[in-house]
């Protein structure tokens, strides 16, 4: 491993997670980063660890690989928050998914049913009984299902916690400077193009996250399929006596649309998010805006109080089937990792872990498997 040379395309957590392990294990590692390193949708996201809240009877291998990353994450934490000496915001108070009308409660029984069925960790409660653990709920919360194993974390801090630590094994890191083409030689990546001209590798890692596709230089069929899907965000300043722990969810029959409602450490409570599907526009609309603040309102009645302090757009890298595009590819010594859509914060332990595994050994983890390129 000593002296391999390593070139990372992309600086989100994905980027910089994978980077850190992979310097810490000895490699030359230098990290391409287009814009400010962690500010695409690694900014953006809300942080949530929710292998169950997010779980769905179509993706059982984006579930096992959710699940797996989410049980590695006191040990990522413990690792990232000595190696970087700063917190990076883990909460285990779990999350409250409710349904506020009487729809809502069919479809949260809908989806306590499917949980179940899963084997997954969850109880089912009453209005009343939610409120008990979470006092500020609205008086008209009907029912809830609470999946205390649905952690948090803040991924803002996670960002300059991952960039320190990496920085600090020796990674090193260009920003500004962006990746314009990966240069393959008789099905060999030796390395990619920038503004500053070729630079040479023995391993280069795409982890571009939405973008991940604009980058010359792959044959067609190898262009991995990830778009962007658009978020729209806010955070509000929670006060004494309008104070949240627990992630909350709601679930919607009707209208508005279904929201999230994440407490950080600061004080700080941030309420997700939108899903649109307009390319790359990142406008903040007002209609978005709107919905989650109607959202979060009928969940908390209690923000109308609370000062709004920041708003924001962030788009996720979707791949066609949602789920992550991750290890080998046809191309010897090119590697993927992208398109985590809407977990990649969740993600980001095992994929570090996983894929600098690859790349130390050349083997292929169970796990990651049913993830590759050519599933499409
Ligand atoms: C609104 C929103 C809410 C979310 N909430 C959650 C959540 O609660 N929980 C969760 O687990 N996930 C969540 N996500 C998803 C999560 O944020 C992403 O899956 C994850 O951040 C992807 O990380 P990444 O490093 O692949 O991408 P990014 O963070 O987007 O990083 C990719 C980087 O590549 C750089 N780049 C692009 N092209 C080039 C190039 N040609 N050369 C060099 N650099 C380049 C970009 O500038 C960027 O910095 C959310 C996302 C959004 C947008």
């Amino acid at each position: 491993m000593k002296n391999k040379k390593i070139i990372i395309i992309g600086g989100g957590v994905i980027g910089l997670g994978i980077g850190w392990q992979l310097a810490k294990a000895g490699a030359a590692v230098t990290i391409h980063e287009r814009g400010q390193v962690g500010r695409g949708a690694s900014w953006a996201a809300g942080g949530m660890l929710g292998p169950i809240a997010e779980a769905h009877i179509d993706e059982l291998d984006l579930l096992k690989l959710s699940n797996q990353s989410l049980a590695r994450y006191p040990e990522w934490v413990d690792e990232l928050e000595s190696e970087a000496e700063m917190s990076i915001g883990y909460r285990a108070e779990g999350t409250l998914i409710i349904g506020i009308e009487p729809d809502d409660t069919y479809q949260l029984r809908h989806a306590y049913t499917l949980y179940q069925d899963l084997g997954l960790n969850v109880e089912w409660l009453s209005g009343q009984a939610a409120r008990e653990i979470e006092g500020a709920l609205s008086p008209y919360v009907t029912a809830a299902i609470r999946c205390e194993t649905d952690h948090q974390v803040d991924n803002r801090l996670m960002v300059q916690a991952l960039l320190h630590a990496y920085q600090l094994r020796g990674g090193m890191l260009h920003q500004h400077s962006s990746v314009e083409r990966i240069v393959i030689e008789n099905g060999t990546a030796t390395g990619v193009q920038t503004a500053d001209g070729f630079q040479g590798a023995d391993v280069c890692i795409l982890a571009a996250g939405c973008w991940s596709a604009q980058i010359s230089g792959l044959p067609e069929t190898m262009i991995p399929p990830v778009r962007p899907v658009k978020g729209q965000m806010l955070a509000l300043q929670m006060r004494e006596g309008i104070m949240i722990s627990n992630v909350i969810r709601t679930v919607k029959a009707r209208y508005p649309m279904p929201v999230y409602l994440v407490p950080r450490t600061d004080g700080r409570l941030v309420i997700g998010a939108t899903t649109e599907e307009l390319g790359f526009d990142t406008d903040l609309i007002v209609g978005g805006i709107y919905e989650l603040l109607h959202g979060a309102f009928e969940a908390v009645p209690a923000i109308y109080k609370l000062p709004l302090i920041e708003t924001w757009t962030g788009l996720r890298p979707g791949s066609s089937d949602n789920a992550p595009i991750l290890g080998k590819t046809p191309i010897e010594n090119l590697i993927y990792a992208t398109g985590h859509y809407r977990n990649g914060i969740l993600l980001t332990p095992i994929t570090a872990y996983e894929i600098s595994t690859l790349v130390r050994t050349g083997e292929v983890s169970e796990i990651i498997a049913p993830f590759h390129l050519d599933r499409f």
